[in-house]
């Protein structure tokens, strides 16, 4: 098998699993009791939230753990709405965010918030500019992700961020692809809220954290203990915490030489796949793009038939985010970044790792390829096109 969909999740190192086994069953004491069997695990909690929190600039009290990305999401934007509501209803976000943000906003414009959702460029870059005249007197929050799952574009967060500062605005960011995979500095980068997920980076899945500054005041998600200072009760989950730990020291320990390998593999695919399969249209930005991201629009085909043609050859990609696999409707990022339906739903997404190898790449190109050309061949729309095209040269 070739896993090439690294954005919907990861394999949990072993090195993490076994960091992780022994709060199962040697000690698997609730860090609220006070007995001293309590205290490994209490204090491997602590370790815990100071590692990740220095990762990012922070410190270890800005630290909230969640149950994963989506929580984290829908937090910072239910908090930060409620917070400030007092001071204005208005929030801006961009029509390319993750469905955690952009039904959270929906959910939001129910509760009587008013959201402007950002357009994108062509490659998906929200430009500072247009979110600075996109601010008004009532605005309090802005949430921008850091890089986006689909196409892998890295968005200009610290302008973004001085720009909603200089308005006085909270800026929240959905780092979940990019928190260990690129450098993060909360504070360079004036970012006051940021969620991240422990599986897309081979930590667990069913963990997550939210980073929220000490500037910011927020309200509880969950009430009953006094876990997380009182604002996400309920028991930790010490296991996922102590694994999500561990999986983001070893991937900052190996970054650089990561993305190194990484962009390898990544344009590698992208040449071959440009040079040799007509019709292909990379989308994402070519520079300001994750290292591990290839996304191609292939016309004439449709992107579900791919998958299962390359299914059957043992390879996992995916057309767009998975969780709108499923959905008939094309991808919202492909059509915010000026895609027209059918070329939107001709699309491949494929998210490599560190351990994807430029053989992996060679016979997965060369995989497509032949399916690529079944199913062109099979496409009556392509047919058309064709015979257009030499009626044209006529
Ligand atoms: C995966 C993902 C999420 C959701 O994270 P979960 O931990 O799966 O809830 C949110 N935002 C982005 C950008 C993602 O890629």
């Amino acid at each position: 098998m070739i896993y090439l969909d690294n954005a919907a999740t990861t394999a949990v190192k072993p090195e993490v699993l076994e960091a992780m086994m022994p709060y199962f069953i040697e000690n698997y004491s609730n860090p609220s009791s006070v007995y001293s069997f309590a205290q490994e695990s209490h204090n491997i909690v602590d370790e815990a939230r100071d590692t990740l929190a220095a990762l990012i600039h922070a410190k270890g009290n800005e630290i909230y753990f969640t149950g994963g990305g989506s929580e984290a999401d829908n937090w910072a934007l239910k908090a930060a709405a409620a917070a400030s509501r007092a001071k204005g209803k208005h929030i801006i976000t961009s029509k390319i965010e993750h469905h955690a943000v952009l039904h959270t906003c929906e959910f939001l414009e129910k509760q009587g918030f008013d959201v402007t959702y950002l357009d994108v460029d062509e490659n998906g870059l929200i430009s500072p500019e247009e979110l600075e005249r996109a601010i008004r007197p009532d605005t309090i929050l802005i949430s921008i992700m850091f890089a986006n799952n689909e196409i892998g574009t890295i968005e200009p967060v610290k302008e973004l961020a001085e720009t909603a500062h200089r308005h006085g605005v909270i800026f929240h960011t959905d780092a979940v692809q990019a928190f260990g995979h690129v450098p993060i500095n909360v504070e360079d980068m004036n970012i006051d809220m940021l969620s991240a997920s422990g599986h897309k980076f081979h930590g667990p899945k069913g963990i997550g954290f939210l980073y929220v500054s000490n500037r910011i005041k927020i309200g509880s998600l969950i009430h009953g203990g006094a876990q997380e200072r009182g604002k996400r009760a309920g028991t930790l989950n010490v296991p996922g915490i102590v694994g999500m730990s561990k999986a983001a020291s070893i991937a900052y320990e190996a970054m650089s030489e990561n993305i190194a390998k990484e962009i390898r593999v990544r344009d590698h695919f992208i040449d071959r796949i440009s040079k040799e399969i007509p019709f292909a249209k990379l989308n994402g930005d070519r520079i300001k793009r994750l290292s591990n991201n290839v996304n191609f629009s292939l016309r004439f085909v449709e992107g579900e038939s791919v998958l299962i043609m390359l299914d059957q050859k043992g390879i996992c990609a995916s057309s767009g985010s998975a969780c709108t696999s499923g959905s008939l409707d094309p991808s919202h990022v492909l059509l915010a970044i000026g895609l027209p339906h059918e070329i939107a739903h001709g699309s491949l997404r494929i998210t490599i790792s560190e351990d994807t190898t430029i053989e992996d790449a060679d016979y997965t190109v060369d995989v497509l390829k032949v399916i690529i050309e079944r199913l062109r061949n099979m496409s009556p729309l392509y047919e058309d096109f064709v015979r257009q095209q030499a009626e044209n040269k006529l």
